[in-house]
């Protein structure tokens, strides 16, 4: 079968993933891992599979639809934002029209919540995919409906399949080579990188996270060492690791640390974790594997926050990890939210000394959004802090949709201490001079490709 993975094209870069989405802040971008996971299923599978990363290519959309027909797909896989569905499904309706025979399925972290509504009003949808690392896309292209993992239509109406997620996490190398590995950016330095996933899940449950749902699981580390060799083969040396939190199981860390070390690749890379699971022996050891960059949820300076939201993590801990990596010259990124229930003027100004205590390199300050299927969603709703509309909202974390009201906090109140989080953080002297004369030229490219549109955010002003 001929099998096209597509992100739609939008005005701006979206991230659109089975578990999360977001606008990009910055000029930074990867590329999407339910397509890159389904492309190595489906090559398994002998299936000829085109990528069009329509979004990361500023493709039109006449063109890209034209590029689709031209493919003439039996089947479509099409990803969704959570803050651009409705152009992204508008989108879906004209590809079905050019390649009617083909079947359409959607993915998306906003489908996962969303799924019957969407078959329900949108015809032209034939399949929502629940759990992408499940190799379910060609029988259901070949005509198979009774997928576990997939909500279809059944006699006109939704059939909700909710993923089981309790299968083993395995599949095959993605497809890289399929990408424009060229258009992409990471926000560390200038290399061609492409990303990778070991784990998927996480066993926390911080009431904000819409991960909570999905139990952690992870891949053998033979299995992404063999993808890490074909990733090596066709010259890329830096990666992105995806996956929510890559230290959740330190001896299995170690055991993947150790592997690269030993398979003599020189691999640069980065990684999302908890701040709370390292220590200095296995950051010794993720330096070595080639780990310069580590981004790490803090979300606030208010220890009373963190419990009410369920981090079970604590401030001063964080605070050892953050320094720690300083000292052993690991790279930090931390993020930081703005604007949940409960926050008040001292608790973000508590945040944004807290940001700077931390000497973290990066600081990324995102607006608390109720996102779909989260516990928070429902404090809200309950409360009154977010209007409840019949349909489904578009949703984005890091600008100005979707903003919480709280009797102490007004959604403009929110929007304006956002702002001054990240004058006040990065809009200092010594940040700027140590940020500046600590890197080589391959990294400041990297700086000034995040640290532009950031100061565009700050001056821009709302
Ligand atoms: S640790 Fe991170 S990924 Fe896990 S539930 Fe909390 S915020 Fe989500």
């Amino acid at each position: 079968m001929k099998i096209a993975l597509i992100n739609p094209p939008f005005e701006k870069l979206v991230f659109r993933c089975g578990y999360c989405s977001n606008f990009a802040k910055s000029n930074y971008y990867w590329p999407p891992i339910d397509l890159l996971v389904q492309s190595g299923f489906l090559q398994q599978g002998g299936h000829e599979v085109a990528v069009f990363d329509f979004n990361v290519m500023r493709t039109s959309r006449e063109k890209a639809v034209e590029n689709v027909r031209d493919f003439a797909p039996d089947g479509m896989f099409v990803l969704i934002g959570s803050g651009s569905w409705k152009s992204d499904i508008a989108f879906v309706e004209q590809l079905k029209q050019v390649v009617p025979r083909s079947r359409v399925v959607v993915g998306g972290a906003v489908l996962l919540y969303s799924s019957a509504d969407f078959i329900d009003r949108f015809p032209f949808v034939d399949g929502v995919l629940m759990d992408f690392t499940q190799d379910v896309l060609a029988s259901f292209f070949g005509g198979d409906d009774g997928i576990p993992c997939m909500s279809v239509r059944e006699g006109g109406k939704p059939v909700v399949r909710t993923p089981q997620w309790d299968h083993k996490l395995s599949f095959p190398p993605g497809r890289h080579e399929l990408f424009p590995l060229d258009r992409y950016r990471n926000p560390h330095n200038d290399k061609r990188f492409t990303v990778l996933l070991t784990s998927f899940g996480c066993q926390y449950s911080c009431t904000f996270c819409n991960a909570t749902d999905i139990p952690f699981r992870y891949r053998d580390v033979d299995e992404v060492m063999e993808e890490l060799r074909y990733v090596y083969s066709l010259g890329i040396r830096e990666i992105k690791f995806r996956d929510l939190n890559f230290v959740s199981k330190v001896s299995r860390t170690r055991e993947l640390c150790e592997a690269l070390i030993v398979s003599g690749m020189k691999f640069g890379w980065h990684a999302t974790t908890r701040a709370d699971t390292l220590n200095e022996d296995l950051l010794l050891l993720m330096k070595r594997a080639g780990c310069h960059s580590l981004h790490m949820g803090v979300e606030s300076g208010s220890e009373e926050l963190l419990q009410r939201y369920e981090k079970r993590s604590d401030l001063k801990r964080i605070k050892a990890s953050f320094l720690l990596c300083k000292k052993i010259g690991i790279r930090t990124l931390g993020t930081f939210i703005i604007g949940l229930p409960g926050e008040t003027p001292v608790s973000i100004q508590k945040t944004i000394v807290f940001a700077k205590e931390l000497k973290c390199d990066v600081a990324s300050f995102n607006i608390a959004t109720a996102l779909y299927g989260t516990e928070l969603r429902r404090e809200c709703l309950e409360k009154g802090y977010i209007e409840k509309t019949d349909g489904v909202d578009e949703l984005d974390t890091c600008f100005k949709a979707s903003v919480i009201g709280t009797p102490q906090l007004s959604p403009e109140e929110v929007r304006v201490w956002h702002r001054r989080a990240m004058m006040s953080f990065y809009l200092r002297p010594g940040y700027i001079w140590n940020q500046l004369t600590n890197r080589n030229f391959s990294e400041l490219a990297g700086l000034a490709r995040m640290g532009m549109p950031v100061l565009r955010e700050i001056f821009g002003g709302h």
